[in-house]
This record gives structure tokens, C-alpha cells and sequence, in this order.
């Protein structure tokens, strides 16, 4: 996605030779008329596929995700929970991840009564770098009985080992950009 590449190119800053940082739009200020192109551009690339729920992660997955529901006839957004706070449902599903950027693990949970069998489930994320975060969501929608028909993602690291980890599992990923390798503070497209 054009667009995309162009706010991460004037805007993202590259820290050391594998995290984009883009704070300023994506994940603390958040550019909504750019989110609504993503949106769009999520529904073009799945606009074949039937979808009942978007799933994400929270916190910065939540944004995109409800924009981009706009576009996919306001489906239900579920985001998976990083704490258990005293108002979560006792029956929930749960998967472990570990954090790419923080380097710790951590239990991500979703109620029951939210994901269920027969739902077509969409995952939309920020970022794909190892694929943990994603396996944990595919993880959680197949403990549902569930289906996974892909797994959006805004920006898609392909140095690391993501792609692979989901293609080995059968689902299809569409990334709406993929940084190649960061050189000497540049980032490269594919
Ligand atoms: P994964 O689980 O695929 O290894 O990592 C994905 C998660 O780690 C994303 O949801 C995102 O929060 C975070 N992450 C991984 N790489 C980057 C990066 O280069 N920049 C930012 N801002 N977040 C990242």
C-alpha cells in the first residue's frame, strides 16, 4: 500500500537494525484518515471471504481493527485481553505469547462468550514480527472451534519469521506493507 509506505518512509524511524518505530501514526497518535484507508484496503484484500468477527490484540491492534470493521459490515471487534481485570467472564480461552518487544511472556484471553464455533474469524494486527502474538490469536480461535480465514497485518517485518510461521499453518496473511531490512537507519520495502 502506497500510502502506507510513504508515512512510514517521511514519518517511522528505524531503532537499530530491526524495530520501526511509527508512534506517529500508528501506534500512539493515530492517523484515522490513513486508518481508513487500511480499512478499505483490508476489505479489498479479503472482499471474497465471508467474515463474522474481527479479532485483534490489545492495545494497538483495537484501532485499526474497529476502522477496519467499517468496511466489513460492522462485524463484532473482539480484542484479546493482556489482564485479567475482575469484570472478565470466568469461562475464557487463553494462550501464551511472548512479547517481541518487551522480551517477557504473557497470557492472552478472550471470553467464551464471544468466539464461538461457526464464527469466520479475520485477524487484523500492527505488526508482524516473529508471529507469536498471531499463533496465540489462531491459538485461542480454534479452542473456540472456530475458523481463521486470514490474518491482516499493517506492517509486516520479513526478515523475521512470521510469514512462515502462519503459512506452515495454513492460513492466509496479507501484509499492507512489508519492510524488507532496516541498513544504516533506512528502511527498505519489499
Ligand atoms: P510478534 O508477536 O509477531 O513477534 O510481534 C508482534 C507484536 O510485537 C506486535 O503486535 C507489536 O506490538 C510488536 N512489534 C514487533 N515488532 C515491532 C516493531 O518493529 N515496531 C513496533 N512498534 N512494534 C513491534
Amino acid at each position: 500500500m502506497e500510502l502506507l509506505k510513504e508515512k512510514i518512509l517521511n514519518e517511522g524511524q528505524a531503532i537499530g537494525t530491526n524495530i520501526v518505530k511509527v508512534d506517529k501514526f500508528l501506534n500512539h497518535q493515530m492517523d484515522i484518515k490513513l486508518f481508513n484507508e487500511m480499512g478499505k484496503e483490508f476489505k479489498n484484500r479479503f472482499k471474497d471471504e465471508k467474515i463474522t468477527k474481527i479479532l485483534t490484540i490489545e492495545a494497538s491492534g483495537i484501532g485499526i481493527a474497529c476502522i477496519a470493521s467499517q468496511y466489513f459490515d460492522y462485524v463484532p471487534v473482539v480484542f484479546a485481553k493482556k489482564t485479567q481485570g475482575s469484570n472478565l467472564d470466568k469461562e475464557i480461552y487463553e494462550a501464551k505469547v511472548h512479547s517481541f518487544t518487551k522480551n517477557t511472556d504473557y497470557v492472552v484471553k478472550v471470553s467464551k462468550n464471544y468466539l464461538s464455533k461457526g464464527d469466520r474469524v479475520l485477524i487484523i494486527d500492527d505488526f508482524l514480527a516473529n508471529g507469536c502474538a498471531a499463533l496465540g490469536l489462531l491459538d485461542i480461535i480454534s479452542q473456540a472451534g472456530a475458523e481463521a480465514v486470514g490474518i491482516g497485518i499493517v506492517i509486516e517485518k520479513g526478515f523475521q519469521s512470521g510469514r512462515n510461521e502462519i503459512l506452515k499453518r495454513g492460513v492466509r496473511l496479507e501484509s499492507l506493507a512489508i519492510v524488507e531490512k532496516i541498513e544504516e537507519n533506512k528502511i527498505y520495502f519489499k
